[in-house]
């Protein structure tokens, strides 16, 4: 079936730029790939539209087997999103309000919402800082609250963008080590930007370069590292 799966060949123009020119590529349910290209390739442009955030000037774009911003709603109950920049999360809630917004608002039936939280909870070990608000929180307990927010309705693609930005050595390691399990166990598919290179040898098989907005590299890591 089309869940987890994404293909893209798509546009997007501002006034003179044309920031994402054509990208294509496809990504097959279950996979975990890595997102890579330099500030201004156009990684950020093509995750808003993917999200359905952000309405392409030209091309296709399938997420879930739905037209992302034609479908928002639907589009938003399959994804799961994380930016390292910035909470996705209500500020001033204690991060327990915020969580049990985005189980109503993702019509989690009260059984699931439990189960889904007490197994995320768990894993990324949030409770001492459950019941305190998002801003109050560190980086490190920030990004993990927002994966709980991410993952709480079972999303078949996760976004994660930047997720190991100003993180020290040991919530890296936690975020990756989170990351793996969800593609492994519960068979999410991931598209993951980042910088850190260590991110993508540990958790990507195959990364996808793009720069000025087009597909430079597709492929393995290892075929990418023999070349450069
Ligand atoms: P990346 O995420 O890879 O750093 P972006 O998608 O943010 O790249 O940006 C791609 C290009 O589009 C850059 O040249 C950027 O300046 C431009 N751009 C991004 N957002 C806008 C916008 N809202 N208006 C005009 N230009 C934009
Ligand atoms: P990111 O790439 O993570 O979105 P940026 O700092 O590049 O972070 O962009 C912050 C915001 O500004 C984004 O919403 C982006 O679309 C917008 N933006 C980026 N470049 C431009 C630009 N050249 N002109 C107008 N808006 C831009």
């Amino acid at each position: 079936g089309p869940f987890g799966t994404l293909r893209t060949m798509v546009t997007r123009q501002y006034e003179e730029t044309r920031a994402v020119n054509g990208v294509d590529f496809t990504v097959s349910a279950g996979e975990l790939v890595a997102y890579l290209g330099p500030n201004g390739a156009g990684k950020s442009t093509t995750i808003k539209m993917m999200t359905g955030v952000l309405v392409p000037t030209g091309g296709l774009l399938e997420v879930n087997g739905t037209v992302p911003w034609r479908d928002r709603e639907r589009n938003a109950m399959h994804i799961g999103v994380v930016f390292g920049q910035r909470s996705q999360l209500w500020w001033d809630l204690p991060l327990i309000d915020s969580l049990a917004l985005l189980g109503k608002l993702y019509r989690l039936p009260g059984v699931a919402y439990r189960r889904n939280l007490d197994r995320l909870v768990e894993l990324l070990d949030v409770t001492p800082f459950l019941h305190q608000p998002v801003r109050q929180l560190s980086l490190g307990q920030r990004m993990r609250g927002d994966l709980v927010a991410a993952m709480l309705h079972e999303p078949r693609i996760l976004y994660l963008d930047e997720p190991t930005i100003g993180l020290d050595a040991v919530a890296k390691v936690r975020m990756r080590d989170f990351v793996a399990e969800m593609n492994r166990d519960s068979g999410t598919t991931v598209v993951l930007t980042t910088h850190d290179l260590v991110d993508v040898e540990t958790l990507c098989d195959r990364v996808v370069v793009i720069d000025s907005g087009r597909v430079l590299y597709d492929g393995k890591l290892a075929d990418l590292k023999a070349r450069y």
